[in-house]
Order: C-alpha cells, then sequence, then structure tokens
C-alpha cells in the first residue's frame, strides 16, 4: 500500500499550483479529479490577474510576489502559460458619475486611471461611445488559466507528483475513498474550489464558504479583435458576495437563493481568439440547481450589447460553472481546525493574483518554517469570531 505525503482533491488552478509547489519541497503528491477537462471555474475563467489591487499590506505584497511569479512561470514550468501585459478597461455606464467612480479607485496599489469617452474608444475601438460615460484603464496581468493549471500539472507529474482521475467520494483522517478505490496520504488537502463546503459538511465539518453560479457565453473563435480586457467599473458581485455571505446557515439549506443574482458585463480573448462574454451571478444554494439558459444568455446578449455591440452578435455557447467565495474576499487556506491531517486551499473568489504565492507559502511553511502572513488567511479567522 502506498502512502502519499499529500493527497490533493481538485485539479484546477488551486490544486494545480499546490500540487507543484509541494513537489517543489521533496513531497510526493497524489493531485485527483473527476475529469481531464471538468466544467470548472479554473476552465471558464478570464484569465485576469489584478496585481495593481492590493489595497492592504497582506494583499499588496501578495500582488507584488504573484506579478514576479507569473512573469517567471512559463519558464520555470516550461509550458505557455500564455502570460501578458493587457489593458484593462473598466466601464463607467452613462448614469454613473464618473468622478465618484474614479476616486473610489485611489486607495489601490496602482490606482486606474479615468479616460474619456473618446479615449476609452481609441484604446477599445470595439466600445459604442453612446453606451458609457468614459472609462477607468490599468495594466493588467492576463493568462489561460486552464493552460496554467495544466503546466502545473505537467511540472509536478515530471517531478515527485502523480496525477489520477478519480471522483473522491469520502473523506477519512489519512485517506480518501473514490471511484477508483482508496488513497492514502499522511495530509490531505481539499482543493475542490465551490464544492468544498458541500463536502466537507458530509464528513461534519463546517467552513465558511460559499459559492456563485457563474453564467457565461463562449464564442469558440472569432475573426472580431478585442484589444482590451473589458469589464464594468462598478461590478456588482463584490456586493453580491457581502450579502450573500452575511447568513451562513441559510448555505446548509438547498433551494435558497440568499440575495438576487448580478450581471458584470464584460469580455476578454484569448490567444486562440477564443472570446468570453460574461457574467452572470447567481447564489443559488443547491449546486445542481436548474437555471434557465435561454433567459440567461439573452440578459448576457443584452447588457453587453450596449458596450460591445459587435461582439454581443457573435454566435457562441451558454456555459455555466460554480465560483468559491468567502465572507471577507480572503481565501481559506491551511489546516482545518480540530483536524491536523485535512487541510484546505479554497474560497478564492478572485484568485489569479494570490494563488501561485499562497500555494509556495502554503508548501514552504508545511515542512516546519512557521508563517506569519498564511496565518491572516487561516480558517480560525472565521472560527474565533464565531
Ligand atoms: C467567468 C469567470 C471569470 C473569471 N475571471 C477571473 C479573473 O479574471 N481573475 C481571477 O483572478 N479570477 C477569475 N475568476 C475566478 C477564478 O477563475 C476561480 O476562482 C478559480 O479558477 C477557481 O479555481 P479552483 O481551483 O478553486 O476551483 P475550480 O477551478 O472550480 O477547480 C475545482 C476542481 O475540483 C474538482 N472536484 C470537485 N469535486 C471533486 C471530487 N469529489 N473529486 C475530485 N475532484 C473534484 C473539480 O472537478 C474541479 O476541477 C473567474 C471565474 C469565472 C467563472
Amino acid at each position: 500500500m502506498q502512502t502519499y505525503d499529500w493527497i490533493v482533491i481538485g485539479a484546477g488552478i488551486t490544486g494545480a499550483s499546490l500540487s507543484y509547489e509541494l513537489t517543489q519541497q521533496g513531497y510526493s503528491v497524489l493531485l485527483l479529479d473527476v475529469d481531464r477537462n471538468p466544467p470548472s471555474a479554473t476552465r471558464f475563467s478570464y484569465g485576469g490577474i489584478a496585481y495593481w489591487s492590493g489595497t492592504t499590506d497582506l494583499t499588496r505584497q501578495l500582488c507584488t510576489e504573484a506579478k514576479i511569479i507569473h512573469q517567471n512561470l512559463s519558464a520555470e514550468l516550461d509550458a505557455d502559460t500564455e502570460f501578458r501585459e493587457i489593458d484593462l478597461l473598466l466601464t463607467i455606464a452613462p448614469e454613473s458619475n464618473p468622478e465618484t467612480l474614479t476616486a473610489a479607485y485611489a486607495n489601490f496599489a496602482t490606482p486606474p486611471q479615468f479616460l474619456t469617452i473618446e479615449s476609452a474608444c481609441e484604446l477599445e475601438p470595439l466600445l459604442d461611445p453612446n453606451g458609457i460615460a468614459g472609462a477607468l484603464t490599468v495594466k493588467h496581468g492576463h493568462i489561460n488559466a486552464a493552460k496554467t493549471a495544466q503546466a502545473y500539472i505537467q511540472a509536478m507529474q515530471r517531478s515527485t507528483g502523480t496525477y489520477t482521475i478519480a471522483t473522491v467520494t469520502q473523506l477519512l483522517k489519512t485517506s480518501v475513498l473514490t471511484t477508483e478505490g482508496e488513497f492514502f496520504a499522511a495530509n490531505i488537502v481539499l482543493c475542490m474550489g465551490a464544492l468544498t463546503r458541500q463536502f466537507l459538511k458530509n464528513s461534519g465539518i463546517s467552513i465558511a464558504q460559499y459559492f456563485t453560479h457563474a453564467e457565461i457565453i463562449e464564442i469558440p473563435s472569432s475573426s472580431v479583435q478585442l484589444s482590451t480586457l473589458v469589464m464594468p467599473a462598478e461590478a456588482e458581485r463584490f456586493t453580491l458576495e457581502a450579502n450573500a455571505s452575511r447568513d451562513d446557515a441559510i448555505w446548509d439549506q438547498p433551494g435558497q437563493e440568499p440575495t438576487p443574482a448580478i450581471l458584470d458585463a464584460g469580455a476578454v480573448q484569448f490567444r486562440d481568439s477564443r472570446i468570453l462574454i460574461g457574467q452572470v451571478s447567481r447564489t443559488l444554494t443547491d449546486p445542481n440547481a436548474a437555471i434557465d439558459a435561454r433567459q440567461s444568455e439573452a440578459d448576457l446578449r443584452k447588457k453587453i450589447s450596449r458596450v460591445l455591440p459587435k461582439v454581443s452578435e457573435l454566435a457562441g455557447t451558454w456555459q455555466h460553472c460554480l465560483v468559491a467565495f468567502s465572507g471577507d474576499r480572503l481565501p481559506l487556506v491551511g489546516k482545518i481546525p480540530g483536524h491536523e491531517t485535512l487541510h484546505v486551499f479554497s474560497g478564492f473568489g478572485n484568485p489569479l493574483a494570490i494563488v501561485p504565492p499562497l500555494a509556495r507559502r502554503f508548501a514552504i511553511q508545511s515542512k516546519g518554517t512557521p508563517d506569519a502572513l498564511l496565518q491572516q488567511v487561516s480558517l480560525e479567522r472565521f472560527t474565533k469570531n464565531g
């Protein structure tokens, strides 16, 4: 019977990066996922790296570390993450006040700069000038998140890692039961994204993590060329997450919707010309809740048509996935209190700017050197405060 040092459950960007970093510390690692290409948040991610967006010492430190890691990651992993710098264009709706919105971004590490309607349309010629009152812009990092996860997985397999397709059905203290049998390890870490809470609940463990149903339109390839990554300056998703995490208990009751759905109209294009139009975020507490795809697609097309009319007409497919979040916009990283061998690396709402340094720090800390920064994202912050 083989006993791994670590079993990592979930091969999205969190599980892939953490598996790799654990192998870099010399551990034997078994990474498990249900499928080689599951419809995960990583698969449908825009891939934006908001390393300009730190607002506290903690997030500024992580963003600075992440920028350096992302810049060097393709070389380190010997596979292309498609990293580049892109102009982020935060559109200001005609009814909004540009001055108020510009001021709202003042405390970010690099505050986005205001652009008049004319300058915004020069930067992004596909914009409809009648659909905006101006825009904000800042240099944003960009990767293909799915390819980055693949690059991490291949690198960990070349090291001391094993990647196996198996659905984990039950969590035990030092093993997991899966569709492919039982696997044993000294430590187990859950990187299951949105499903982490429900999965732990089945083992009698509660954690303060929630999720949205994200809905997007995927355009496989297009001759239309987006020059920027477009998102609204007034993103409603963060308010939705704050409201939906107020009542923790409701998340244990399927069939609830803690707060009404929102639609942040945005679009991004990848190097292979694939475009994603997003995104509806819905807080339905049942991961398998039925969603009216036709209505959702119509809503997405209508809202994006106000800013990017040509993009709104492109033929594509409606897609859906689940995205995790926590109550304070920071992830849940570390040991599950009271369970020495069980760990979580999840709850990342907007993770690409902070996952790589946190994965590295997690792996280094597991060798025995406590990391004060990791203390700030530990699960204890919620259990201590009740
Ligand atoms: C449309 C959209 C745009 C986004 N844009 C950005 C952005 O620009 N910047 C940013 O930073 N973030 C963005 N995000 C968020 C980001 O992509 C996600 O938060 C991140 O990819 C989540 O990674 P993860 O590894 O936690 O979860 P996931 O990618 O969901 O991976 C979890 C994995 O666990 C596996 N799993 C689940 N249950 C089991 C089981 N029982 N057994 C085995 N495996 C299991 C799943 O199959 C899955 O592969 C976006 C998300 C979406 C949907």
